[in-house]
């Protein structure tokens, strides 16, 4: 039986598993992280390597296990390298266990089978428009044209994206997302994982890579904290997938002030140990005052509401129960919109025909972060805003809604259903960080790069640890895009130059 067979029967396992719990993989928030996390592990019986078995040296060593890590590792090891992973966390995933929403991805079979009509131009043509023009275009360019191949790629090992939807900035359904419409990031992690083992790929957790070595000029391996021991490990060349800095409030405030008090969507891992890491060796970096806040984070435990709910046709009201803004704008955007409001706040609404197209909001309901009425008056009065005022603009929306014309914002994705099937919930929302757009500088062979732009033989990065392809704001289901892509990258280069 082929693995494709396994891995079906494995997630099929999950999905009855989930099921029974009640539960959804929907796990873009903070707090609720590590006991999601178990669950997954509970699912999969998820097994790490033993410290013991740890070598002195390896062809190519991957630090940090979210979508890039693994990504990299999966690919260094299919090139033929003899790739570690090192998870300073006692959990694998990071951010990328977090995301809800998916991945963008242009020309792609999936796109093709439903009719889809979309080009990596007009893909990197909205990028760089959601990112002001900002993005690097070399970067940007590699993303676009290598996605439509990892979507084969992620489906040829069984991590299947074919539920497209729309992201906030572009014009076309683009973002890739599981059939089931549930959370991208706890899938991927799981289908990623589950092809590290397949290739006996050693993950490492509890394995905190505290600097990088060289010799003239040349990364030559790893200081890794390890089972109460610091260890020296000698690679030819190292994949920095450390993700970004949004728990690192010293970092965030250093570079956006601005940004204290606000609450962070972030796992406490991200604290930005790659940047640091290969700062010591003369790394140049960009646009680190770029930090992405997400408009709708539920903010008594951070935990973010995806885009996607939007994407499927929800509205954001204010407390007097009216709409404020095009709610598919750019995230940046939405979130200026939001912050302009006297109470800097929002709700999302949506009714029950959306819920059961949003896997994911049923999460949001068992974490109490859901508000509902039986009748869009009914919701009014739970959420505390003017009823008349709430009803007019549910009954507006829904005409704009059938006639595909918003004449009030102008919005033009997110319209294909209207807001009428009882009962109607909403979730009260604000900005939160969410990315950091800024990091590393790399080439598009994912080589890091000194000021003098030169590269620093041995070391490559990949992912929110590096910085460029998004500009100024990210496009949802930019992320999983620039994580796999890159991560795909590093591993196939890193294992190159380690021959
Ligand atoms: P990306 O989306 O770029 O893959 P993630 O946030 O998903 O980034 O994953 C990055 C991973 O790197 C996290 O699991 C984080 O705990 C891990 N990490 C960060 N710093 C270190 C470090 N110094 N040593 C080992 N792992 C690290």
């Amino acid at each position: 039986m082929n693995k494709k067979f396994w891995f079906g029967l494995l997630a099929g396992l999950f999905a009855l598993f989930l099921v029974a719990c009640g539960s959804s993989k929907t796990t873009e928030e903070s707090k609720e992280a590590t006991t999601t996390e178990e669950v997954v592990s509970g699912a999969t019986e998820r097994e790490y390597t033993d410290p013991s078995e740890l070598k002195d040296s390896y062809d190519v060593v991957v630090v940090g296990s979210g979508g890039a890590g693994m990504a990299a590792a999966i690919s260094a090891k299919d090139a033929g390298a003899d790739v570690a992973i090192f998870e300073k966390m006692p959990v694998i995933g990071g951010n990328t266990s977090k995301s809800s929403g998916g991945m963008n991805a242009s020309e792609t079979k999936f796109q093709k089978e439903q009719s889809i009509e979309d080009s990596n131009d007009l893909f990197y043509e909205e990028t760089l428009k959601g990112g002001k023009g900002t993005n690097n275009p070399e970067l940007l360019r590699y993303m676009v044209d290598h996605s439509a191949d990892a979507i084969d790629w992620l489906d040829s090992m069984g991590i299947r994206l074919n539920k497209i939807t729309f992201s906030g900035g572009f014009s076309v359904a683009r973002i890739h997302r599981p059939e089931d419409g549930s959370a991208v990031g706890g899938y991927l992690v799981n289908g990623l994982y589950y092809n590290l083992k397949e290739r006996e790929v050693p993950i490492f957790v509890n394995a905190d890579v505290t600097d990088l070595t060289d010799k003239d000029g040349s990364v030559t391996g790893v200081k890794v904290k390890i089972g109460g021991k610091e260890k020296t490990i000698k690679a030819k060349s190292v994949v920095l997938a450390t993700g970004g800095f949004g728990s690192n409030m010293k970092m965030i405030t250093k570079f956006k002030p601005e940004l204290e008090g606000y609450v962070t969507t972030n796992h406490e891992g991200a604290t930005g140990d790659g940047i640091a890491l290969a700062e010591a060796e003369d790394a140049d970096t960009v646009q680190m005052d770029q930090i992405q806040i997400h408009p709708t984070v539920y903010q008594e435990t951070s935990y973010l509401v995806s885009e996607a709910v939007r994407g499927e046709g929800a509205i954001l009201v204010n407390s007097e129960g009216k709409r404020f803004y095009n709610e598919m704008e750019t995230r940046d955007n939405v979130s200026a919109a939001i912050n302009a409001l006297p109470e800097r706040s929002a709700y999302v609404v949506f009714d029950q025909a959306l819920r059961e197209r949003a896997t994911a909001i049923e999460q949001y309901d068992k974490l109490g972060m859901v508000v509902k009425g039986e009748t869009v008056a009914e919701l009014a009065k739970a959420i505390g805003v003017p009823e008349e005022n709430l009803v007019a603009t549910m009954e507006a929306w829904n005409k704009y809604a059938s006639e595909k014309n918003d004449t009030e914002f102008g919005r033009t994705t997110g319209m294909e259903h209207d807001l009428t099937k009882a009962p109607y919930y909403a979730i009260k929302i604000a900005p939160g960080i969410h990315h950091t757009m800024g990091g590393l500088k790399i080439n598009t062979k994912t080589e890091v790069l000194k000021k003098d732009g030169s590269v620093i033989p041995g070391l490559y990065a990949a992912g929110e640890v590096t910085g460029g392809v998004h500009g100024s704001n990210r496009i949802g289901g930019n992320a999983v895009a620039d994580i796999i892509i890159f991560g795909r990258q590093a591993g196939t280069q890193s294992a190159e130059y380690s021959k």
